[in-house]
């Protein structure tokens, strides 16, 4: 059974997941933490509930979650796994992080490009991966189908979706990701975005106002 737990970090409210599974092994998605008390939160976390994290994932690399990909893949010895279209959107962010007020942000190298028809394993779960462009041009999706769970980045949100007005995205694109890739997972498939709460793919799928499926 994989464990969701979510923290939401730095001042762009950004979700920052931990799924593990009765293994107690533990990948961590998009770490968001950028202050002290925001990696003590989620090393403590981490410790308390006798974790082994094995893999540090990006779904895209935008700023609010790279920042603590330096943090992670430093004190837990992993690697740093994204897709490759997105290094170059990953390299600008030490760029302009003093712009917004991250002056201690250090870079992170990506270590293994991943892309959909990958799988990312740890204990007794395999994630499968999905290509989901338009926020960002590298992006992507982790997806468990037997569990329901998919952790979708800046994609999808309960009643929105991502912005597309950043380097590399496009709103067409974007929409066609969302209901070509993301609803083909299924009305059940629950979807835990990068900013906000969680929702299901039959929920948007009715509802959303960018991109439901009319009839
Ligand atoms: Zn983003």
């Amino acid at each position: 059974m994989i464990k969701v737990d979510i923290f939401t970090f730095n001042p762009f409210q950004e979700n920052t997941y931990l799924l593990h599974d009765e293994s107690r092994e533990c990948v961590i998605i998009d770490p968001g933490c950028y202050e002290r008390e925001e990696q003590e939160e989620l090393t403590s976390f981490i410790e308390i509930n006798n974790l082994k994290v094995v893999e540090l994932l990006n779904t895209h690399c935008h700023i609010d979650h790279v920042l603590g990909n330096y943090f992670v893949k430093e004190k837990y010895k992993v690697k740093l796994a994204a897709n490759k279209i997105d290094e170059p959107i990953l390299k600008a962010v030490k760029v302009y992080a003093p712009n917004y007020g991250f002056v201690n942000y250090t870079e992170a190298t990506i270590d293994r490009y991943i892309d959909e028809g990958d799988q990312i394993k740890f204990g007794n779960t395999t994630l499968d991966i999905l290509f989901v462009p338009g926020h960002a041009p590298g992006h992507v999706a982790f997806y468990n189908s037997k569990e329901n769970i998919c952790i979708g980045g800046d994609v999808l949100f309960a009643g929105s979706i991502g912005r597309t007005d950043l380097p590399g995205g496009n709103f067409e694109t974007l929409i066609k990701s969302i209901q070509d890739k993301i609803f083909s997972l299924g009305e059940a498939m629950v979807v835990y975005p990068g900013h906000g709460p969680e929702t299901t793919v039959g929920r948007e799928m009715r509802s959303n106002p960018y991109c439901a499926l009319r009839a």
